[in-house]
């Protein structure tokens, strides 16, 4: 079982935009698709999925950035344009928490990546299990558990 230290600060690169997680993660993952590489300007995305009870803004007034659509809402500081977390519609009991944004980022290696169909071909990210795009839904309990007794 990991320490997760919590709770853990966090904030965007500009400073303006803060953030609090006081819970565990759920999972922590990384993701391959097209749309993370473009938003995060990287060869895949990191997140954490933290219950909603355990996150907060604690400064600042986060945007809505990304896709403007009804699926998913992410959101970016206003000033330096980084991608903080998404909220994905009709799933409101946690936040998918960008973890390079939290204090001691190192701890939230991926255990899942997702995806992977779209991953490009020198893009690693060493997660325990890989997914061709998500994983099922009924697999995600299971996950959440391994998680837990993972690290
Ligand atoms: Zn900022
Ligand atoms: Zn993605």
């Amino acid at each position: 079982m990991m320490d997760w230290k919590l709770p853990r600060q966090g904030a965007c690169r500009c400073g303006r935009v803060k953030i609090t997680v006081s819970a565990a993660p759920l999972v922590t993952m990384a993701c391959h698709c097209t749309g993370c590489q473009k938003m995060s300007s990287s060869a895949y995305s990191l997140s954490a999925a933290i219950p909603a009870e355990g996150f907060a803004v604690t400064e600042g007034e986060p945007v809505i950035g990304g896709l403007h659509g009804a699926d998913a809402h992410h959101y970016f500081c206003s000033h330096c344009m980084s991608w903080m977390f998404t909220k994905a519609e009709g799933m409101d009991w946690f936040v998918n928490v960008r973890p390079t944004l939290l204090e001691g980022a190192g701890d939230f290696a991926p255990y899942i990546e997702t995806w992977v169909g779209e991953k490009l071909p020198f893009a690693e990210t060493g997660a325990v299990k890989s997914y061709e795009a998500l994983p099922p839904m009924e697999d995600y309990e299971g996950l959440m558990k391994e998680f837990r007794e993972w690290g």
